[in-house]
């Protein structure tokens, strides 16, 4: 048994030529435009598990103009009530540990259990370069070709807050339309764990034995989070090492402080791409909502990040009414002159402007 990377011939990443795109048949035919839909029949189309209504409402989730945003909220508003059902687990591994190929096969376990999943993604990427980490090849092949999965690449407009507040968003749509299972995916590069913490239940790690120290490299925060570390490529030559890197794990959580929810996170082996020991990894994910669901900490945890959602949210408004008034903007202009040439210090600069942005918003 051998991965074509453990082979001789194996060169590392490739890129493969495109293919030229089809002659159109008739170049005249024009593109029948999508219909408008109202609202209602956003929510009639998502809660008849409709994809492609679904598709278009995510779209205007993610889009910025105000009036798509007016309709996504009213949607969202109305898919509230359906939503909340299924178990949403957050996923993370540096590029590389093998997180697409380990979805497609989490993914088709859930299904062969008579799940349906949806697979949202945060990848804080796109933010800087608009170019992004997960989303450029072809991901998760097997899953993708599934009726009852729903891939939905990254956000990518905003800032990270924004990213995750769409995607957050989009976890009620995708649960009004009767997915049960929500994975959000994200790179194990930095701050958006912490994004995905804030929307889900359970958080996977996965990680690779490499040589020498296991835990270098890896934030110890991301590991505090962490309800479940996974050893990814367990197969082959490589299982002895997974072991390893098992026990050094599991060695290391002992000396974590005890987790809120009182829940061990568990550290176990698997190859995602033989698809070896899924079913131990779906085990203790089910272990830990059947332990959280009993002791409550499931709704405790719930009703946290949907005050936290909240709060994001007036902040995330806040700033956005502050910045977006040209007026605003010109006297922080002025201010921020003023503060670098040591004509006014900083603290009755950022009074000054805030004296004018309330006045402004009082008479507007
Ligand atoms: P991602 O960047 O985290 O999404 O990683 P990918 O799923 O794209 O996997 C990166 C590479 O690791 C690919 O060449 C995969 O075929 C390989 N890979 C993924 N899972 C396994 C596994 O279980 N065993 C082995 N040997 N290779 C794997």
């Amino acid at each position: 048994m051998k991965h074509p990377e453990n082979s001789s011939e194996y060169k590392g990443l490739q890129v493969n030529s495109g293919v030229n795109s089809a002659p159109i048949i008739n170049p005249y035919r024009r593109r029948r435009a999508a219909a408008v839909l109202t609202p209602g029949d956003y929510v009639e189309g998502i809660l008849k598990g409709d994809v492609s209504v679904l598709g278009r409402a995510v779209t205007l989730i993610e889009s910025t103009a105000e009036a798509h945003q007016a309709i996504a909220q009213e949607v969202i508003e109305k898919c509230l009530p359906y939503s909340g059902g299924s178990k949403r687990i957050g996923i993370t591994g540096v590029p590389g540990a093998g997180k697409s190929t380990s979805i497609d096969e989490f993914g088709l376990h859930v299904i062969r259990n008579g799940g349906r999943l949806a697979v949202l993604a945060i990848d804080p990427s796109s933010e800087r370069s608009r170019g992004s980490i997960l989303g450029d090849k072809t991901r998760m092949e097997k899953l993708s070709q599934q009726k009852e999965a729903f891939i939905r690449p990254s956000p990518s407009a905003g800032s990270l807050g924004g990213v995750a507040r769409k995607t957050r968003e989009t976890i009620v749509l995708c649960e009004a339309a009767g997915y049960d299972n929500i994975f959000v995916e994200t790179v194990g590069v930095g701050q958006s764990e912490t994004a995905v913490h804030s929307m889900v239940d359970f958080f996977l790690l996965i990680q690779l034995a490499g040589t020498g120290d296991e835990l270098q490299g890896i934030k110890r925060g991301i590991m505090e989070m962490a309800d479940g570390i996974v050893i990814n490529k367990a197969d082959g030559d490589n299982i002895e090492r997974a072991n390893l890197a098992a026990a050094q794990f599991r060695n290391a959580l002992h000396l974590f402080p005890p987790t809120p929810s009182g829940w061990k996170p568990e550290v176990l082996t698997y190859s995602g791409y033989f698809g070896l020991g899924i079913d131990k990894v779906w085990d203790m994910i089910d272990r830990y909502f059947d332990y959280v669901k009993a002791s409550g900490y499931f709704r405790t945890k719930r009703n946290e990040q949907a005050k936290y959602w909240m709060l994001e949210t007036i902040d995330a408004q806040l700033r956005h009414s502050f910045y977006s008034r040209p007026e605003v903007a010109a006297l922080l202009e002025q201010k921020e002159m003023r503060v670098l040439n040591n004509e006014q210090s900083s603290f009755t600069a950022a009074k000054d402007v805030l004296d004018f942005y309330f006045e402004s918003i009082k008479h507007p």
